[in-house]
């Protein structure tokens, strides 16, 4: 990267320098035809014996130096500007490739990482169980308990990561269909409700309609609810809102648990990122949540944050335009 750069630029200086010493040449070269034009003229007219010829004619030149000196001005700035803009079309595409092969790469490392981890997890147990047949009946009940939570995790990673080449290839464009966003999260938190012990309280302004993605933007609600329970206290309650401001609609998703330290608030929606703490470790997680709801928000042209709750927990708003 560093080598292309110095390539380039020294390419680039090399080009100026040589339109530069070219301009300078074409510039002397018409005050030499200038000065030979003026010296015939001398020699051909008289100026004391025919002013009005000779001026005429001595005007002429100069507006002729004068046209060449703009047309080599004028030809020399259009070339410059059109090296100036290939050079800068060149960089910009260079240096989006190498970000996106640096991207690829990082992504496979990270990939094979969280892969190998359940892998080895699971295959761990299952020769635990094979090499100790006599294993009592709760040890063995409790290794494959540990390999079914793995292998959760690894199709949990796996969809994520479908989801991700998905809504991060090019040609993925959020389906654009008008729906009730208030029914949506009504739904969404009944079928909670109905699956969790725990409480959810809403307050849900109904009839708050958006056009968009209705799956995604259920798969970015589902994220935010599941990370609501997965990182709060059984007997906490999570709270959901649903607001109209103007033309936007404002969803917030309100926990009571162990909350997100200021300088982890960003980057909790980076691939793969899970705050080191206690409460993270304690639950799995593939840390692609976060960063898929944020991708999706973002392709609805919405914005998500993430705030303190009073007086403990997070509070997670998303803002879309309706
Ligand atoms: P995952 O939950 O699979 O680890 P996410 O991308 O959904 O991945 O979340 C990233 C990290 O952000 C989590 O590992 C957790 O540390 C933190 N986090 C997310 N939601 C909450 C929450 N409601 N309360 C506390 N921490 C949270």
């Amino acid at each position: 990267m560093r080598f292309f750069t110095s390539v380039h630029l020294l390419l680039l200086a090399y080009i100026i320098a040589a339109l530069v010493y070219w301009e300078i040449a074409l510039q002397k070269q018409s005050a030499q035809i200038y000065a030979g034009d003026i010296t015939i003229l001398k020699s051909q007219v008289d100026s004391l014996h025919d002013p009005g010829i000779y001026n005429q004619r001595f005007s002429s030149l100069r507006h002729k130096r004068i046209m060449r000196t703009y047309q080599f001005g004028g030809e020399g700035t259009a070339f410059l500007i059109v090296i100036l803009i290939g050079a800068v079309v060149v960089y910009t595409s260079f240096v989006r490739r190498i970000t996106l092969s640096r991207q690829q790469n990082n992504f496979m490392l990270s990939v094979t990482h969280e892969l190998k981890s359940p892998i080895a997890a699971m295959k761990l147990n299952l020769q635990t169980i094979e090499k100790h047949r006599q294993l009592d009946e709760g040890k063995r009940i409790e290794l494959v308990e540990r390999s079914i939570k793995e292998a959760n995790r690894l199709n949990d990673l796996c969809n994520n990561m479908l989801l991700i080449s998905r809504i991060e290839g090019r040609q993925y464009k959020p389906a654009k269909e008008l729906f009730d966003l208030s029914e949506m999260i009504k739904d969404t938190l009944n079928d909670y409700a109905s699956r969790h012990t725990r409480k959810f309280e809403k307050d849900v302004t109904p009839g708050c309609k958006i056009t968009g993605d209705k799956m995604m933007l259920q798969i970015a609600l589902n994220n935010l609810l599941e990370n609501a329970v997965k990182y709060t206290p059984a007997d906490k309650p999570v709270h959901i809102t649903l607001h109209k401001k103007q033309n936007a609609a404002i969803i917030r998703v309100a926990d009571q648990g162990s909350g997100i330290p200021d300088n982890e608030k960003k980057k909790v929606f980076n691939k793969f990122y899970r705050v080191g703490n206690e409460e993270s470790r304690r639950t799995t997680g593939t840390g692609l949540g976060l960063y898929i709801t944020k991708k999706i928000i973002r392709q609805h042209k919405g914005r998500i944050t993430v705030k303190d709750n009073t007086p403990s927990g997070s509070v997670f708003e998303i803002i879309l335009t309706m």
